[in-house]
């Protein structure tokens, strides 16, 4: 059985340790100053008893289980583990068999003035899973819940249940020759049921990247009572019930099964990579590209050192992909290519997409590395109008400086790209979060001052309450839900606002 990690990124088995360790401090030593220290993975002690009586359901209080439960995947997660830093652990780590148990879990946690914080895959990287209030919590670990439950090959759909992980999924529409087609870069250790709880973006893709484009219902099982919308093409009746629970973080209920759309597995693929000798000018090109309606599946800008980075070519770098269950797309992708003609692009003839998909799903893994290290490397994403990006990059660079910033276009749409910024700087030891929290904040700052979002994918948590702001009538709205929802407000309190 392959153990996943506990402290850090996907299974215990992929973390970069020995030669692969050093060889990473070698490249990184090149460009950020490293102490020649590697902090050791901790051995854990055991955590105190819980602090409440045994949940009437399924459940796990050993310091494992509870520390694999205390904090999500980002930076400050992996620096607190690494730090033995598990101050606020769940009290119990609760699995439900199914929907019922969810139900006996919250007249539990009433009855004992506890707090219940759904868990998908814990890949949160925005504080969502992390409960920061002073009453006793518990972890409610929805693996259990994995079932595809219909697949309907009339409609192209799929039921599934909401603790189900991505490959599971995938696993099961293959042999119909089909796929739902949303691949996070967290796909492997993330859940259906997080992915609408968080409006996840998948890449390769453009058009349909959110998990909302893709969601046909939604079932959720809330203090209140189980709620379910119709399952129809489209609906005009009022406001849409789905809307209600995509990004509602697990603070109005448990999302326990939804319907969603699948779509014929590609047969009729093509790909080419562009290099440009301009940054300004890739951008316009994917400007162009992305009102064109062209619809490319994959559509990704990286920078000149971004894709120097993860492909050695040290321009920047389209990489571009069409794919189709039902034509070729060989003409859409040579108007693509004519575009970044027309912008001085040129069709590279190495495989920068192969590289970059590889050290795209190495990258969480290497990061942990890079902790370990000592380096503070973190990314922040966020959407923005065309005509804003120039001046938002510009600004980003500048307040993170002297950091090391790069960018890449993770989405784009005709009205905007989704920038993603990856940074790399020098840490000093014991003050990693600090520095990260300082960097954080100045690029937050940036974005709510550029028109852009706080997040175009990764959620709001807690981490980025500061910079969460809706508007107060909306706010009363979302308070006066969860007060109708959850009166005893027991689910995941703190995020959203809520
Ligand atoms: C390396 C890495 C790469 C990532 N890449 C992407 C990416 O490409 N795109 C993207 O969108 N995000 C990405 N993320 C962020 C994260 O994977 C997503 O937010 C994901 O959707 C979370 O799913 P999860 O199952 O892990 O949920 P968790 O992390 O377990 O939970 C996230 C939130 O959803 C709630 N929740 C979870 N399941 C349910 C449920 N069934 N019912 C109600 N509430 C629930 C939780 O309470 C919490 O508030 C990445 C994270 C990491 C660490």
């Amino acid at each position: 059985m392959r153990k996943r990690s506990w402290w850090g990124w996907g299974w215990d088995d992929q973390a970069v340790v020995g030669k692969d360790l050093d060889d990473l401090a070698q490249r990184v030593s090149q460009y950020l100053p490293l102490d020649g220290h590697v902090t050791p993975v901790p051995v854990l002690d055991g955590l105190p008893k819980p602090a409440l009586p045994q949940p009437p359901v399924e459940s796990r209080g050993d310091t494992e289980a509870r520390a694999a439960h205390t904090h999500g995947k980002a930076f400050r997660d992996v620096v607190r583990n690494l730090n033995a830093d598990l101050k606020r652990p769940p009290e119990w780590v609760i699995y439900p068999q199914h929907e019922e148990d969810i139900t006996r879990v919250f007249e539990w946690a009433i009855a004992n003035n506890a707090k219940v914080i759904p868990f998908g895959g814990g890949s949160s990287v925005t504080g969502g899973i992390e409960y920061r209030g002073d009453e006793p919590f518990v972890s409610l670990d929805l693996s259990a819940l994995d079932g595809v439950l219909d697949i309907d090959e009339v409609n192209l759909a799929v039921r599934a249940q909401g603790g189900i992980f991505g490959p599971a999924l995938e696993a099961q529409l293959k042999p119909h020759e089909l796929t739902l087609r949303h691949y996070p870069q967290s796909f492997e250790f993330s859940t259906f049921g997080g992915w609408i709880a968080t409006r996840a973006g998948g890449h390769y893709a453009t058009g349909y990247t959110h998990i909302d484009d893709l969601v046909q219902s939604v079932r959720i099982v809330t203090p209140s009572g189980v709620s379910e919308a119709q399952r129809v093409p489209a609906n005009g009746a009022g406001p849409e019930p789905d809307r209600m629970w995509l990004g509602s973080e697990g603070s109005f209920g448990v999302i326990s099964e939804a319907w969603a759309r699948v779509q014929r597995r590609p047969t009729f693929k093509s790909s080419a990579s562009i290099t440009f000798s301009g940054y300004s000018e890739s951008v316009a090109a994917v400007k162009e590209i992305a009102q064109s309606g062209l619809n490319p599946a994959n559509c990704r800008l990286l920078d000149p050192i971004e894709a120097m980075l993860n492909t050695a070519t040290p321009s920047a770098t389209l990489i571009l992909g069409f794919e189709s269950a039902d034509h070729p797309v060989d003409t859409a992708l040579g108007r693509a290519v004519e575009i970044c003609h027309g912008h001085g692009g040129e069709v590279s003839t190495k495989d920068e997409a192969g590289q970059w998909r590889g050290a795209f799903l190495k990258a969480p893994y290497l990061r942990d590395g890079l902790v370990r290290l000592g380096v503070v490397v973190e990314t922040f994403e966020t959407a923005c109008l065309w005509s804003g990006f120039q001046q938002l990059h510009e600004a980003i660079v500048e307040a993170l400086s002297p950091a090391l910033v790069t960018c890449r276009f993770t989405h784009v749409y005709p009205d905007g790209p989704a920038p993603y910024f990856t940074v790399y700087a020098a840490g000093q030891r014991g003050g990693e979060l600090e520095l990260w929290d300082d960097l954080k904040a100045r690029a937050s700052h940036v974005l709510l001052a550029h028109g852009a979002t706080i997040t175009h994918h990764h959620a709001v948590g807690r981490d980025h309450l500061p910079w969460y702001r809706p508007s107060p009538p909306f706010l009363a709205a979302m308070r006066a839900v969860k007060q109708t929802l959850d009166p005893h407000n027991i689910l995941n309190p703190g995020v959203l606002h809520l």
